[in-house]
């Protein structure tokens, strides 16, 4: 398995650092809104990563944080005059909503940062003692760039370029940096912000150190893969490395993954430009595996641009395999259960399809490609399984659709596709039958919604339902 490495700029052979299993750290949202659709790529593309390394064999442990403190979510907060907590609880929840609506698996830790402040400041003291780091006067702790030789080694950045770089921006109260290039640990609170008590000042963790002692307390001082968008390159991913290596003494993270951005009509998406669409906004229009498709259709690596025709477009294709997994499925529940001889040979035949999705996501997780072998599947499927195929070839193939679009976590089977107007739509007619004392009939929708994966549950402000 070939990932290409940020750090090195090059594909390199997977070699995990344990055999079996997988060390992985995605940096997550800052939770102050619904996520928007960029948000989506990474989520939607290391879930896939995940679920490959998992169909693989591996054990993956995948952890991917909440930043549930900075300053947007300060700020947020002020304005609707509530609590910072209140606002990351709700978009947290919110954010997990929006997850599940495009199959995102839940990591195997989801840490907050406000949980975690006692490890930052254990971290933070420990740099300070092995001189990385120093508090200045008011109390700020700032890393001292200058002491960590291989600092700018994943951004590919060199030193000197930098630190002219940010003396031409330095702000009123950074002469107290020794280097212009030194970044923040540790920051003084200001007036009605959330603070916690710290040997150099009240206050509060920079966002770079959280990631740093996030995947060292649940994944250990050295992990496989540590992936984010590509903007995330420089500051961040490259202060992370300069926390970590500097505290434990060894390499962070073997393999360095990042995806490059989603833009809108060609146009970089921004709050200022108006070209700005929420998960929760295209989940009104689609169902959100449509989203999952579409960023899927490309390599997590180019550059990829949103546009209403190519949703339409990826709607139809997801269609055109869901379909055929519909007519498979009719097939396979058909009366011939043996194979017939003809039907051997051509199962053999299809297998180089999973061969040719492997091969594509062995080569740097190509899931343009990968999807590519699954529409030849698609095609083979229309063309040999037709009226008189036996059941049991139905079901082989579609077993092996099913398998290799589950990788991808996209759902194709037309229960699992039932939209929310449809289930909304159900929910009425329960409660309607319910009213004319039909519980019969409610029973059955219940029922039918139940083998669709929706179960109910009749609360005192109505009927909720989730999907299960
Ligand atoms: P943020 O909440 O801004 O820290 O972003 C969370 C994740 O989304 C990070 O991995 C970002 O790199 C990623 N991200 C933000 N905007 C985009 C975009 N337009 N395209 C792709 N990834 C993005
Ligand atoms: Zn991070």
């Amino acid at each position: 398995m070939k990932i290409y490495n940020t750090l090195t700029k090059r594909k390199e052979e997977f070699v995990p650092l344990e055999e079996g299993k997988v060390r992985m750290y995605v940096c997550g949202p800052t939770v102050y809104n619904l996520i928007h659709i960029g948000n989506a790529r990474p989520m939607i593309v290391f879930d896939t990563v995940r679920r490959y390394f998992t169909y693989k064999g591996y054990d993956v442990n995948y952890v991917s944080n909440f930043t549930d403190v900075d300053d947007k979510i300060i700020k947020k907060a002020i304005e609707e005059g509530v609590s910072a907590d209140e606002i990351s609880t709700r978009y947290i929840a919110e954010c997990k909503k929006d997850m599940e609506g495009m199959n995102v698996q839940p990591a195997t830790v989801h840490p907050l940062a406000t949980q975690e402040i006692g490890g930052m400041i254990e971290m933070i003291q420990t740099l300070i003692d092995k001189g990385f780091a120093y508090p200045a006067p008011d109390g700020t702790v700032y890393f001292r760039v200058s002491r960590f030789p291989e600092y700018g080694k994943l951004s590919h950045k060199n030193l000197e370029d930098l630190q002219s770089g940010f003396r031409a921006i330095m702000v009123s109260g950074e002469e107290q940096k020794e280097d212009p290039a030194d970044f923040v640990l540790w920051k003084p609170k200001k007036e009605g912000e959330p603070y916690w008590d710290s040997p150099w000042c009240q206050g509060r963790p920079g966002w770079h150190i959280e990631c740093s002692v996030m995947a060292k307390k649940y994944l250990g001082e050295e992990i496989d893969i540590h992936a984010g968008g590509e903007d995330l390159i420089f500051p961040h991913h490259e202060n992370e490395i300069a926390q970590s290596e500097c505290c434990n003494g060894r390499m962070f993270a073997r393999y360095w993954m990042h995806n490059a951005f989603l833009n809108i009509d060609n146009r970089k998406m921004s709050k200022s430009l108006g070209n700005f669409h929420t998960v929760r906004e295209i989940s009104e229009q689609y169902d959100l595996q449509v989203l999952r498709f579409f960023m899927l259709s490309a390599h997590y690596r180019s550059p990829l641009n949103f546009s209403a025709p190519l949703m339409e477009s990826a709607r139809t294709s997801l269609e055109r395999i869901v379909e055929a997994a519909d007519r498979l499925k009719d097939r396979a529940a058909g009366q011939e259960t043996q194979l017939l001889d003809s039907e051997k040979a051509l199962l053999e035949e299809a297998a180089r399809f999973t061969a040719d999705f492997e091969a594509a996501m062995d080569d740097d997780f190509n899931t343009a490609d990968a999807l590519a072998a699954v529409f030849e599947l698609v095609k083979f499927s229309n063309t040999h399984a037709g009226d008189g195929c036996s059941a049991a070839f139905a079901g082989a193939l579609l077993d092996q659709l099913t398998m290799l679009t589950q990788i991808l976590g996209l759902k194709v089977s037309r229960e699992e596709q039932i939209l929310d107007e449809e289930i909304e739509d159900l929910i009425a007619q329960r409660q309607a039958a319910r009213k004319a004392k039909d519980f019969a009939r409610a029973d059955e929708i219940r029922q039918e919604l139940l083998e669709k994966g929706i179960a109910l549950k009749d609360t005192r402000e109505g009927v909720k339902w989730q999907r299960i």
